[in-house]
């Protein structure tokens, strides 16, 4: 899933606020919380943030319109300690004899992982806040030391 950072670094980054949000950073945590979208950015429609506007676009589409979860994950807080790792139960569940035992994940049907030492969220349809009988889990956000884990 695509991380606040990865929309951040897309950004023009001068904290214009011609989008209505005082620095680009607020602007990528609007982006990805589906309250404001690319277009909104001006400075963006200059020639030479073509890729960039272009790259941010791709990167959004798979969640809009999409029944999401809403999940960011600010990965530049992220210490990498794994507590969200073994904390989901759809990973306790879909990995028993890794995250269900506390440890690092041994298959690839988990939500969440640290590569690299930070988390990545995928399988996000697995997250029992998607689609339509979604439930309010916090089994994720309540072990993160930093806050790093957020729904908007
Ligand atoms: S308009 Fe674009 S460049 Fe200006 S603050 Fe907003 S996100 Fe940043
Ligand atoms: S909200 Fe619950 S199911 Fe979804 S990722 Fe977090 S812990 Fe897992
Ligand atoms: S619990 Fe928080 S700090 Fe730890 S790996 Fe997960 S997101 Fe990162």
């Amino acid at each position: 899933m695509v991380t606040v950072m990865e929309l951040y670094q897309l950004l023009p980054r001068t904290n214009c606020k011609k989008c209505g949000e005082s620095t680009c950073m607020a602007f990528a945590v609007a982006m990805l919380g589906r309250k404001k979208n690319v277009a909104e950015c001006t400075p963006l429609l200059e020639a030479n943030f073509k890729k960039q506007k272009e790259k941010l676009e791709s990167l959004l589409l798979p969640a809009a319109g999409a029944e999401e979860t809403g999940m960011i994950v600010h990965s530049e807080l992220c210490t990498g300690c794994g507590n969200c790792v073994v904390a989901c139960p759809v990973d306790v569940a879909n990995d028993p004899h890794g995250a269900g035992m506390g440890c690092a994940p041994t298959n690839n049907k988990v939500i969440f992982k640290v590569v690299d030492g930070k988390v990545l969220a995928s399988n996000i349809k697995e997250c029992r806040r998607f689609g339509k009988n979604k439930v309010l889990c916090y089994a994720c956000i309540d072990p993160c030391p930093t806050g790093a884990i957020e729904f908007v």
